[in-house]
């Protein structure tokens, strides 16, 4: 039987080498858990990839947990061994502990503190390709659910999401993200006789200080301002004296619920072609701008948090992007979880003491959803 203490089941799945799209049995050790507590799991397999959907009781109102069990690649010099589940001083080491292994582990440990409620769903939506392309991950799963008509009425998705104590930042929405490369063609040459060559830095300059100067809002009720950062220029040119036969750039736009990335790509296209006639440009939008407006659900959520922090948690709209950008097509979707100073770094640790008050905030939830 699944037990109401987060740390072991944290143990358990760090213990498992999920490193993208690896899943290591990390999934199979969930489901286990899962269907002690009564839930029906399914698991869809995708080329690599493992995904995971469990579902206890039927009806509304239907609340899901999302997360990935994949983990980054930990890299070297770790002071306790990366999937050894260590505590020591405290904390529980090991890739994944704050992204987001221990999430999980909170929100099944939450599970297993409360009986079954009377009337309602839980589902959780768990990927092994969040860290990877989430191309065969939350998407796939998401599919499935529509084809079924067992999409959830709310999701909460457990990345980290705290600045620097538990309880103080649930993530309402996400900035979205678009990507550009710029390639113009030129004639090399000599810069003495620059007549018998063609530069193309002349172009893409102007080109990319015209995308660069031009302010794409002031912010949005939720949102910062949308930020355009060029993030290389390169010609490949090592001498001085050279005209270089072409000029490349990448930049990246992240951008408020002000924008759509089809307009932002079509305005960094037309910008290039007008500045650079004949250059190359790619774009591509890995996610949309999305929102979900403070109300009855998130209050939900942040009444939990006080209750177990003493804090009011801060409606946050930053950072870099997550699988709720695809669930906010389906169903309303807010995130919360750890505090995420220590996730991708060597030595990645969650205090026990948080990581037992995260499940206690988890079972919060659940009894002011299922009340
Ligand atoms: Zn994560």
């Amino acid at each position: 039987m699944t037990g109401t203490d987060p740390v072991p089941i944290a143990q358990l799945l760090l213990r498992h080498r999920s490193v993208t799209p690896v899943d290591d049995g990390a999934q199979t050790t969930l489901a286990g858990l899962l269907e002690s507590l009564g839930f029906t799991v399914e698991t869809l397999q995708c080329g690599e990839v493992s995904n995971l959907v469990a579902r206890r009781g039927t009806g509304s109102p239907h609340f899901a947990f999302a997360g990935h069990t994949d983990v980054v690649p930990p890299g070297d010099d770790w002071r306790h061994p990366p999937f050894g589940g260590t505590i020591a001083d405290g904390l529980l080491y090991g890739r994944g502990a704050v992204d987001m292994k221990g999430a999980i582990a909170a929100f099944v440990a939450a599970l297993a503190s409360r009986p079954a409620y009377r009337a309602g769903t839980i589902s959780l939506l768990i990927t092994g390709d969040e860290e990877g392309e989430a191309v065969d991950g939350t998407r796939r799963i998401l599919d499935h659910l529509a084809e079924n008509r067992a999409l959830p009425e709310f999701c909460l998705v457990g990345e980290p999401t705290c600045r620097t104590t538990l309880g103080d930042t649930i993530k309402i929405g996400r900035r979205g993200s678009v990507s550009a490369r710029i390639t113009v063609p030129g004639v090399q040459g000599h810069v003495a006789y620059p007549h018998l060559a063609d530069n193309p830095l002349h172009r893409l300059i102007p080109a990319l200080e015209a995308l660069r100067t031009r302010q794409l809002d002031t912010g949005t009720a939720w949102f910062e301002p949308s930020s355009l950062q060029i993030t290389s220029v390169d010609t490949g040119n090592a001498a001085g004296n050279v005209i270089p036969a072409s000029a490349s750039a990448r930049l990246n736009i992240r951008f408020n619920d002000r924008h759509k990335g089809t307009e932002l790509a079509a305005w960094i296209r037309e910008t290039v072609s007008t500045y650079a006639p004949g250059a190359k440009c790619e774009t591509s939008i890995s996610g949309e701008a999305f929102l979900t407006k403070p109300g009855k659900d998130i209050d939900l959520l942040s009444d939990a948090i006080a209750k177990v922090t003493g804090i009011t948690p801060k409606l946050d709209t930053g950072g870099g992007t997550s699988d709720a950008r695809f669930i906010t097509s389906y169903c309303p979707v807010a995130e919360f979880g750890l505090v995420g100073t220590s996730m991708h770094r060597v030595d990645e640790a969650v205090p026990i003491s948080e990581l037992r008050d995260l499940s206690e905030i988890y079972a919060q939830i659940l009894d002011r959803v299922f009340a």
